[in-house]
């Protein structure tokens, strides 16, 4: 890693801190350890990734954070500190104005997260409810934001219904509804799953810009390597509930030291240069996550596997001045935490 991305990771205040986080669902079948252990800051103006296949848990890990969970998840332990309060042991009033005011979300599909049968207009009105300021300079700061994020005659859109608009255009919308409220963090689950290369494309461009704008965090998740690579300054990869390694976008990319990291990079179609019609994929599938099991939580699918990562779950390890991995073949004597 370069100096310059330390000093600039370790001087960073500290936005959003989850520290040891553990979260069950309860099932017919009984309890999901959905996340385990997780541990992740997201510093001001940085955007974090969080990338993983499905049912890694980092679609959850932002719903956690946003407070939109469904009534059988359980947080069982740890906290999420967000400008220094936990969000997790905040009244529900205080929680609804830190959310849409200080925190706001991008979802995966546009359609079902806009309101079908109001108005654009309407509804990124009622999403400014915070602001003190009449109606009528709502709407003319809805233009304007209509405007930055690239939807075509703002002055007539504004009046039209989710259901006019295109898929791309859609998510632009959602873009400048989460924006309009000027977030320090904007948490964007899986924002260009629903689109395709060329809209993906235009969409990552868009939120780096405006994120420079206006300053704000992002917690950007995502399955897309090539999309994190883009946009994220830090990572944070996921499997079964745990982040198996963390560090700069550049160091993990690179240097890569968990084997789940490897395998996913190595799978990325983005990063395999012969032609191919069939593309790698990772041996196996993920875990149950029901009950407890000793031992790594790769060891299934890992093909480094040895005895001990049958018995013990690995510690993380430090590697290099800023990069953590969850793996028994990490030199021991380089360990953060025991
Ligand atoms: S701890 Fe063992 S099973 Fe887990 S990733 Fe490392 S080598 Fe593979």
């Amino acid at each position: 890693m370069r100096r310059d991305d330390l000093i600039q990771h370790t001087s960073a205040r500290r936005l959003l801190e989850i520290r040891a986080l553990n979260l069950d669902f309860g099932t017919p079948r009984g309890r999901m350890h959905a996340l385990r252990d997780v541990s992740l800051d997201v510093p001001a103006a940085q955007v974090i990734g969080v990338v993983g296949e499905s049912g890694s848990g980092k679609s959850t890990l932002a719903y956690t954070v946003m407070g939109l969970l469904p009534e059988n998840a359980d947080v069982t332990s740890g906290s999420i500190l967000f400008e220094g309060k936990d969000l997790l042991k905040m009244p529900t009033q205080a929680r609804r104005e830190v959310l849409g005011d200080r925190l706001s979300m991008i979802f995966q599909d546009p359609m079902t997260a806009l309101n079908p049968v109001r108005t654009i207009g309407n509804q990124m009105i009622d999403i400014q409810h915070h602001e003190q300021v009449s109606r009528s300079e709502k709407r003319t700061r809805a233009l304007e934001m209509l405007h930055r994020v690239g939807i075509p005659d703002p002055q007539i859109r504004i009046g039209a219904y989710p259901h006019h608009f295109s898929g791309g255009m859609r998510q632009r919308v959602c873009i400048a509804m989460a924006l309009l409220v000027k977030p320090a963090l904007l948490v964007a689950d899986e924002p260009t799953t629903a689109l395709d290369a060329t809209l993906e494309v235009q969409i990552i461009h868009l939120l780096k810009d405006l994120q420079k704008e206006i300053g704000c965090s992002i917690l950007f998740v995502s399955h897309h390597l090539g999309a994190v690579a883009e946009l994220c300054d830090r990572v944070a990869v996921m499997y079964a509930g745990e982040v198996v390694e963390q560090g700069a976008v550049r160091d993990i990319f690179h240097n890569p030291a968990h084997p789940y990291t490897r395998a996913l990079l190595e799978c990325d179609p983005g990063r395999i240069k012969k032609s191919t019609r069939t593309l790698p994929t990772i041996p196996g599938e993920v875990p149950s996550l029901l009950g407890n099991s000793k031992g790594c939580i790769f060891r299934t699918r890992c093909p480094q596997a040895f005895n001990r990562c049958l018995q013990e779950n690995p510690v993380e390890y430090r590697i290099g001045l800023d990069q953590v991995a969850r793996c028994h073949l990490l030199d021991e004597e380089r360990l953060v935490s025991a």
